[in-house]
């Protein structure tokens, strides 16, 4: 079957990973998350006692992540729930500025995708890592909803903490994704940009879908 990829990008709390989720369920696609393996490298150099500024290309080099049907393995080992704490997001982040590390995973993640059918999320898919993906979608959400969808996923799991403590974490890694020199959290120019601060999840998977299947339709038909 011909390569068909689909990048979703957003901020923190635009509810990228879930829609991606069900927008690869729906149209049988594979689905690639990438802040996943940032959150996996983060917590094994931190793991290592290095820091982002440090040099990290030996530790670089004995990394290698393998992809099976929707899991990711980090040298053999499934990446599990202890990707999802604020710390793992922190670190993943941090080291998420080090040039070595994105060249490294941008790689990897191209690599995986070759050829393939996949919906892929993250901050600099459509930009950087799958320039050429045949959708490119942009979530955003007001920030007041986008600490809102994060404190209720947080309380889910059983982790008590207030508004401003989530507030302050989304702020911080907003700060830190859209201000950093290498691959910057911002739409490509051509991603469709979908505010989803009033609507469904479900609303947004159709949405997306729909306009998957319209380009698709225009590629056979040759519009
Ligand atoms: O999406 P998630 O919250 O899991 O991503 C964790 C962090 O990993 C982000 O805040 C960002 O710093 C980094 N990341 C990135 N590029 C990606 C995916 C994630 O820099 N494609």
């Amino acid at each position: 079957m011909k390569e068909l990829l689909i990048a979703i990008d957003g901020p923190a709390g635009s509810g990228k990973s879930s829609v991606a989720q069900l927008v690869a369920k729906k149209l049988k696609l594979n689905y690639l998350d990438t802040g996943a393996m940032y959150r996996a490298v983060g917590i094994y150099l931190h793991s290592k006692n290095l820091s982002p500024s440090d040099d990290l290309s030996k530790a670089l080099d004995e990394i290698e992540f393998f992809y099976n049907s929707g899991d990711l393995y980090l040298n053999g080992e499934k990446l599990k729930e202890q990707i999802r704490t604020a710390q793992a997001g922190k670190l993943a982040s941090d080291f998420a500025v080090n040039p070595l590390v994105r060249l490294k995973l941008t790689e990897i993640q191209r690599n995986i995708c070759k050829g393939g059918r996949f919906v892929v999320d993250g901050r600099d898919i459509g930009t950087v890592v799958l320039p050429n993906a045949q959708v490119k979608i942009f979530l955003t959400a007001s920030f007041e909803e986008r600490v809102r969808r994060r404190l209720k996923e947080l309380c889910h799991k059983g982790v008590d903490l207030t508004f401003e403590e989530v507030a302050e974490q989304i702020r911080l890694r907003d700060e830190q994704d859209s201000k950093r020199s290498l691959a910057p959290l911002r739409p490509a120019e051509d991603a469709i940009v979908i505010d989803t601060t009033d609507k469904s999840i479900e609303e947004v998977v159709q949405e997306i879908c729909d306009i998957v299947l319209r380009r698709m339709n225009c590629e056979n038909d040759r519009c």
